[in-house]
């Protein structure tokens, strides 16, 4: 269906269109300038193939269409991989306490909407001595006021960014892949919404938007990058990216910083002298499913008495 902006006019994306709206109707609909970006943007190629001065023109188009919506300077920056670097991130579960301040730290940095609710991150409560992969039969609705509970951990769950990942074959429009620092990213841009990428992720790590995302204009993010926290539109797909606009820039993700016990780790696997590097060396780290082969970049371990022997 065709939306309207806050000024009245129609406004047509590539989804509506390829389900099967009239391009003379979408193309008349607009005013001139407007016209203008919805063909530049239709048209766009995809974001491997372009040059550097397409995606600076891409990333223009998208600013000023952010800025108008949001009234405020947003600015959309697609900051490449660095070379050398793949980054792995490593999850303490023996410090982790379950209060949810990765979950919420992660929704305002990465402009999840707030209502419908999208969180990239799920923590998940589970019984000491039960079986420890049931992710799907494990307590994600528990109260956040009463943890640490006795008898339970805690185990966020995030996307892995596997390194054969499943969603990206299961991709039939190429609009997700892997990128060179091993982030699966998304362009929403070229996402069709046909939702395989879900069905194929055996973690649960993707998100669709069924409506329009709701993000309150005073608490957007207005720092952000084309393939990870920028505004989606209705009908993509989206997931946990390691905060590409915040890692590729040699920071921390959001919720690494926001933990309060450092239950969380993050840096470059090809570094011998990472956070992460000693924690695969020194502790005896698993992946989640990791007979299904999708190689996670994403490590677990319990890190108090669980040393490997030197
Ligand atoms: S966790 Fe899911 S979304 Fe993330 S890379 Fe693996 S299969 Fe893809
Ligand atoms: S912020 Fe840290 S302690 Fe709290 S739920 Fe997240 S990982 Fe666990």
């Amino acid at each position: 269906m065709n939306k309207k902006n806050k000024s009245g006019e129609k406004k047509i994306d590539r989804r509506t269109f390829l389900k099967g709206a009239a391009i003379g109707a979408a193309a008349v609909a607009l005013p001139l300038d407007k016209a203008d970006a919805f063909w530049e943007s239709f048209l766009q190629k995809h974001f491997t193939e372009l040059s550097e001065a397409d995606i600076a023109k891409v990333l223009k188009r998208l600013e000023n269409e952010y800025s108008q919506e949001y009234k405020k300077p947003v600015s959309v920056n697609a900051t490449k991989p660095q070379e050398n670097v793949i980054y792995g991130y490593g999850l303490d579960i023996a410090r982790c306490i379950g209060c949810r301040r990765c979950v919420h730290a992660c929704v305002t940095e990465n402009n999840q909407s707030r209502d419908p609710e999208i969180q990239w991150i799920t923590v998940l409560k589970m019984k000491k001595g039960e079986k420890l992969y049931d992710l799907e039969k494990s307590d994600r609705y528990y109260n956040p006021d009463l943890v640490p509970e006795p008898g339970y951990f805690y185990m966020p769950v995030q996307c892995q960014q596997c390194a054969d990942p499943p969603c990206v074959k299961a991709c039939p429009a190429t609009a997700t892949w892997k990128e060179k620092d091993g982030i699966v990213v998304v362009d929403y841009n070229w996402c069709i919404g046909c939702r395989y990428c879900m069905a194929a992720c055996p973690y649960g790590a993707r998100h669709f938007n069924w409506a329009k995302p709701n993000i309150p204009v005073e608490e957007l993010n207005a720092n952000t990058h084309y393939l990870g926290n920028r505004p989606r539109y209705k009908g993509v797909v989206e997931k946990c990216t390691f905060c590409i606009q915040r890692s590729r820039n040699g920071r921390y993700p959001a919720c690494v910083e926001a933990c309060p016990v450092g239950a969380r780790k993050f840096g470059n696997l090809l570094d011998p002298n990472s956070e992460i590097r000693y924690c695969i060396e020194n502790y005896r780290v698993f992946r989640l499913k990791e007979e299904l082969n999708t190689k996670p970049q994403f490590y677990y371990f319990f890190g108090v008495g669980n040393r490997r022997k030197p």
